[in-house]
């Protein structure tokens, strides 16, 4: 990726060049391939894959948990010392051992991919809307078009048909800006895109990995780096506590709250810099999101 272009807090576009960042360039990732990927690596050094798999239950036995699983319509079941959760901000086995999972928002993303050639491509570009906001991420032959805005407010009823959509981008300048009069529209939807965590991210002898354990609002970008901080993270604390140290999952929960608390500050931060529409319902709800309770370090 080579910049970040920004229309927030001020009419006029800003731009972050990536050359020399100090965090580094940035990815446009191509997500099935690099999903692919990591599961191709994962089974080269040793995981055992089960694709079209469903949970359907799980239970605490004398040596462990027993799994039941729904694998291509047959019912299988497993046994295992530690369960990881790792499906999404459904946190289909976290809530059902820890209970609830506490959302800061309703936020969704409403995308379109066209394909075409790009007038920008290798860079990522926000707009604020006093609905919410735009981001459009384009590669060489193909553009990402997304608005983000609350699940409840107008706009995500308005902007859910795609002729709708196209003309309110339309309006918003991002056809012109970025060359997508002649772009061919290939897909279209409708995701979840809120915060939220688990009110418990890790126990004895289970944890929640990626977005079941915490899922973060897309404008900081942080959803995939933490995803993969977990998988590492949870690595060393199942192995810790395979070998007899109590503490290590509780530890692990505890450096994903301080994760979270660091987030919700910056992602605080983000919002309050846009100050053009704050008596609009998306805006005054960010400028009222709570302060995180972990302090952050
Ligand atoms: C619109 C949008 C834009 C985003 N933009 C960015 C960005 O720019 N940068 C960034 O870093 N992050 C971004 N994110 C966040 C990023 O996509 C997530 O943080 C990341 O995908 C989390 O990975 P995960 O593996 O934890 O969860 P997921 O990718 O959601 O994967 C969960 C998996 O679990 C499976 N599953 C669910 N329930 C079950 C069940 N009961 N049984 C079996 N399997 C199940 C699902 O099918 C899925 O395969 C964005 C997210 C959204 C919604």
């Amino acid at each position: 990726m080579n910049a970040k272009l920004s229309v927030w807090g001020d009419p006029d576009e800003a731009a972050r060049l990536l050359v020399g960042d100090i965090d580094g360039h940035g990815w446009l990732l191509e997500r099935p391939r690099f999903d692919r990927w990591l599961r191709d690596v994962a089974q080269r050094r040793g995981a055992a894959l089960a694709v079209a798999t469903r949970l359907l239950g799980a239970s605490r036995e004398s040596t462990g948990w027993r799994v039941g699983l729904d694998v291509d319509g047959r019912r299988r079941s497993l046994t295992s010392k530690i369960l990881i959760d790792a499906t999404g901000r459904r946190a289909a086995l976290g809530r059902r051992i820890a209970g609830r999972r506490t959302n800061d928002d309703r936020l969704i993303a409403r995308w379109m991919r066209l394909e075409g050639e790009s007038s920008e491509a290798g860079t990522t570009y926000v707009q604020a809307d006093a609905e919410g906001w735009w981001y459009v991420a384009q590669t060489r032959n193909a553009s990402t078009l997304a608005f983000f805005t609350d699940a409840d407010l107008p706009a995500a009823r308005r902007l859910a048909d795609d002729r709708a959509f196209l003309e309110a981008a339309h309006h918003a300048g991002l056809t012109r800006r970025f060359g997508l009069a002649t772009a061919v529209v290939n897909a279209s939807g409708t995701r979840a895109a809120h915060s939220g965590t688990l009110d418990a991210i890790s126990g004895t002898d289970w944890l929640a990995v990626g977005d079941a354990a915490a899922s973060f609002d897309p404008i900081g970008a942080r959803g995939l780096f933490t995803a993969l901080f977990c998988g590492l993270a949870a690595a060393e604390a199942c192995d810790r506590r395979l070998a007899a140290d109590a503490d290590a999952l509780a530890y692990y929960g505890h450096v994903l709250q301080t994760i979270l608390a660091a987030y919700r500050q910056e992602r605080n931060a983000i919002y309050a810099a846009e100050t053009r529409w704050p008596d609009m319902p998306f805006w005054r709800r960010r400028h009222a999101l709570p302060a995180p309770a972990t302090k952050v370090a």
